[in-house]
């Protein structure tokens, strides 16, 4: 924690730091290890739809059992050869590749009604989501994604909350009104797998009811920190009341995957436009 609060104040230190081999500690590269036990899908096509808010524009209804990317970033800013932070002139070209070639964003409740229930999904969907809660998915990932009409879903540390490289709960509230999803990353980051039952249940139930209280939505997806979790982890997060959890595993995601591992698609500062096209063209890029 103390390493951590002294990394937001210093960006040449946070920069310093993610150049050594220290990326665990913060970030959330894919560096998810074979920690991953996997489990029989426990979600059934009777599990109750959540709320949709939004309106989705249904093109065209997809094919049943389609599968559906889900890109996952950090921060949108320059700082070079750090892979979390993405220039936001990179990322455009991302979204505006997106846009040309069709694609529509849905939201994680869209997506999960399709999966679990009976939503319907207009064509080439995908989902846009931020790890952590930088303050620069609002100055700079917001006015983009906009642009596009685009919308995306935020993974808070809820303990960083309102620090100067993070967002506050006044802009979180502002993108939930644009139709983002402002959904848990924990209150304090720790790698789950190394945490007792009772510090477990903390970091999972305090972060979802402190964003619930402060924005007045239900939090329903969690991203594990750093991508780290095991069966009790697992199992903890379904017993906080989750209804999906996403890894730092490479894939498109599909219904037969386990509710609790939904993979996603990793999109770094280095990655040329050529391999984000195949990432989001190709389910086995
Ligand atoms: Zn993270």
């Amino acid at each position: 924690m103390g390493i951590k609060v002294s990394v937001q104040k210093q960006p040449l230190l946070l920069l310093t730091l993610l150049i050594g081999l220290s990326l665990p500690l913060i970030g959330c590269s894919n560096l998810t290890s074979g920690l991953t036990n996997k489990s029989t899908p426990t979600v059934t096509t009777t599990a109750n739809p959540v709320k949709t808010t939004e309106t989705p524009s249904i093109v065209k209804k997809v094919d049943r059992d389609i599968s559906i990317p889900i890109l996952y970033y950090h921060s949108i800013t320059s700082i070079p050869k750090n892979e979390l932070c993405m220039p936001p002139e990179q990322f455009e070209k991302e979204i505006a590749y997106l846009s040309q070639h069709g694609y529509h964003s849905v939201t994680l409740n869209q997506l999960y009604n399709y999966f679990y229930g009976n939503g319907q999904l207009p064509e080439k969907p995908i989902v846009v989501t931020f790890d952590d809660g930088y303050k620069d998915n609002y100055t700079n990932a917001f006015p983009i994604l906009k642009k596009y009409n685009f919308t995306a879903t935020v993974f808070v540390i809820t303990s960083n909350v309102g620090h100067s490289n993070n967002l506050s709960w006044s802009q979180l509230q502002e993108l939930t009104q644009n139709g983002w999803l402002v959904e848990s990353h924990t209150v304090s980051h720790y790698d789950l797998t190394k945490l007792d039952s009772k510090k477990l249940a903390q970091e999972l139930n305090d972060s979802k009811t402190n964003i619930e209280k402060q924005l007045g939505t239900t939090v329903d997806f969690f991203a594990y920190p750093s991508g780290r979790f095991n069966a009790k982890v697992e199992r903890a997060v379904k017993g906080a009341g989750y209804r999906m959890a996403f890894t730092t595993q490479r894939g498109w995601a599909d219904r037969a995957m386990d509710p609790l591992a939904i993979h996603r698609v990793y999109c770094f500062a280095s990655m040329r436009i050529a391999g984000f096209g195949q990432r989001v063209q190709n389910p086995n890029y």
